[in-house]
């Protein structure tokens, strides 16, 4: 903020130096409270006259807003709504929140912050976070630098490539850091005065985007290559050094890029891109949890991804460190997983293999009536039939994936189907939850990446689980930022899966669900804090001292939204 305002993220308290004028002050969004400002505070802070004269509770500002928002006539107008309150006032943004968690959740983040990156430059009102465009590579520094006052201990940035299933959204993509970041103030804790989204834009290949006269990013396509790299790398070592102990998360880059700056910048810097290393963990979880309801062990389990990107990368890679915490060698944990893509089974004939699909590429001995001249005429229920998975994941990106011949086929080869569709938004689903429990006669055991409603069927009601990243992310930064962690391992994100999955209670698995309740997320991101911060003791990338009084620790670092008093520095 440039009003010399300076926030204390620990005692959580604001303090102004006295050349800040009463306007700017309500027009800040940390320290305003709208028509809560008390009469002792409009006295001291030269309120008078800028403010109606009644004083609301924050109880009565919740209630004016809510019924504002109820008023919107869509979800994008509700989004609109949300972000404008965010921009007028922290504290009531995220108390409003979370006082209504489970009908926001869908707002903030997917599936309408899909809708509102694609209409970014539509729906814009105000900068949020930092823009840094590729022009501004020489400046990056600097633009760190004069941004915060205080660093801040959460940064999560994009490229905009992959912006959830909905491809690549050129600056648009912001909608993403900035929604995650809410997330992980809601979720865990994290105070927003500490987090920060960027946004690195070098452009677009949308050529959508690019024709629209309002599109407010770089208006040409994409820098590739070197000068990518070399832009990215410029952005890594600013943030080095002007927030060395912040957490950096990657999201929504393309696989490739994705995967290699994970690879390049692990052991530099406290960084993880969700997108694999959390939607592995939460994934992970819910098997973790459906295993408790089949009755079987883990590593009876196989596992067919349908769709192998990123995601499934991700996931494969944790699920075989998991079968190989369960006894089995990598050998055999790998020989647990099959993977599927647009071209159909992955398999060793297949030319040009990349690193990943050829680690999990099966030998097409082993499939029966396998057509080694044309491999796209085996389909996924053939497959099926021949692997006998018991578990389904998709991550295809394509709605309709999942198709009544696919969801019958796992019925018939188990008695109780493990089925994730887990495409995101909604509208890219494989399935529909109320699809996948009717056709398998309400034997499957379903979670999905986007909400779904409960199902009654046959008399019974289904609590759709939904596989959310926010289940472990949010966490995990707070264990980072609480536990002073300098690295991310796989090793945190396996112990924050073995965490949440405990967080299951027996009452979610009667009602066939394999995650908590939403309502719970705060309480699944203090496990997952603590978790994270015994791992990283363990393996040295956190001081053993983290681990005196822990969990007050951790629950003493957790941000609630109330108002503070706001006073002047002295
Ligand atoms: P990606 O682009 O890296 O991978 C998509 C993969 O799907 C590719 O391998 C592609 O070949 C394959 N594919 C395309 N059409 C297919 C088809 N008809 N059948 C089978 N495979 C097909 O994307 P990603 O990052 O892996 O994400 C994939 C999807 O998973 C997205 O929709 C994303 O929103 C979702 N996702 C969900 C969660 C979650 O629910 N927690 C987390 C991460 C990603």
């Amino acid at each position: 903020m440039h009003f010399s305002i300076k926030t204390d993220a620990k005692t959580n308290r604001a303090y102004m130096s006295a050349a800040v004028k009463s306007r700017e002050l309500i027009n800040n969004p940390f320290v305003n409270k709208g028509t809560a400002f008390t009469p002792q505070e409009r006295d001291e802070l030269d309120l008078h006259g800028l403010l109606p004269p009644a004083v609301s509770t924050i109880e009565q500002q919740l209630a004016r807003n809510y019924n504002n928002f109820r008023a919107k006539p869509n979800n994008l107008e509700k989004y609109v709504f949300l972000n404008s309150l965010q921009d007028r006032n922290e504290t009531l943004f995220f108390r409003f929140v979370l006082e209504h968690l489970e009908e926001m959740l869908p707002l903030v983040y997917t599936p309408t912050v899909g809708e509102a990156c694609q209409r970014f430059s539509h729906i814009y009102r105000r900068a949020r976070g930092l823009y840094i465009d590729y022009n501004q590579g020489s400046r990056i520094e600097k633009i760190l630098r004069d941004f915060c006052d205080t660093p801040p201990s959460i940064i999560v940035v994009t490229d905009g490539e992959r912006i959830l299933g909905l491809g690549d959204q050129g600056v648009g993509g912001m909608g993403i850091p900035i929604g995650k970041l809410c997330l992980y103030t809601l979720c865990a804790g994290i105070s927003p005065y500490d987090t920060l989204p960027v946004m690195l834009d070098v452009g677009t290949d949308n050529a959508e985007r690019l024709a629209d006269p309002l599109y407010l990013g770089l208006r040409h396509k994409r820098i590739r290559g070197e000068a990518y790299q070399d832009f990215i790398d410029l952005f890594v070592a600013a943030v080095k050094k002007v927030y060395s102990e912040a957490l950096l998360q990657w999201e929504d880059f393309l696989k490739g890029n994705a995967l290699r700056q994970l690879a390049r910048f692990r052991d530099q810097l406290c960084t993880f891109n969700d997108d694999i290393q959390g939607t592995a963990a939460v994934v992970v979880a819910g098997l973790y949890a459906s295993t408790r309801i089949t009755n079987q062990s883990l590593r009876e389990q196989r596992m067919l991804l349908a769709g192998a990107g990123a995601a499934a990368q991700g996931i494969a890679d944790l699920f075989a460190a998991a079968l190989q915490k369960e006894g089995l060698t990598l050998k055999e944990a790998r020989g647990q997983i099959w993977t599927f893509d647009s071209k159909g089974l992955v398999t060793r004939d297949r030319r040009d293999l990349e690193d990943f699909k050829a680690t999990y590429a099966r030998d097409p001995g082993e499939v029966s009536n396998y057509d080694c001249k044309n491999q796209m005429r085996l389909t996924l229920p053939e497959v099926i039939r021949n692997a006998r998975p018991t578990i389904l994941l998709g991550t295809s990106g394509t709605r309709g994936a999942f198709s009544e011949e696919v969801i019958r086929v796992m019925a018939k080869v188990n008695a109780r189907p493990i089925i994730f569709p887990l495409s995101n938004p909604t509208s890219l689903s494989e399935c529909t939850a109320e699809d996948a429990i009717r056709w398998s006669e309400g034997r499957a055991i379903v979670a999905t990446g986007s909400p779904f409603l409960p199902v009654e069927f046959n008399g019974r009601r289904y609590r759709i689980g939904q596989g959310n990243n926010a289940y472990i992310f949010p966490g995990v930064g707070l264990g980072a930022t609480a536990g002073g962690v300098r690295r991310i391992t796989d090793g945190m994100f396996m112990d924050a899966a073995k965490a949440l999955a405990a967080k299951v209670t027996e009452n979610d698995l009667r009602e066939c669900a394999v995650y908590p309740e939403l309502t719970r997320i705060r309480e699944c991101s203090h496990a997952v804090a603590c978790a994270v911060i015994k791992r990283a003791a363990a393996e040295g990338h956190a001081d053993a001292s983290m681990l005196t009084n822990l969990e007050a620790r951790v629950e003493r670092s957790m941000w609630f939204p109330d108002y503070l008093p706001v006073r002047y520095e002295m």
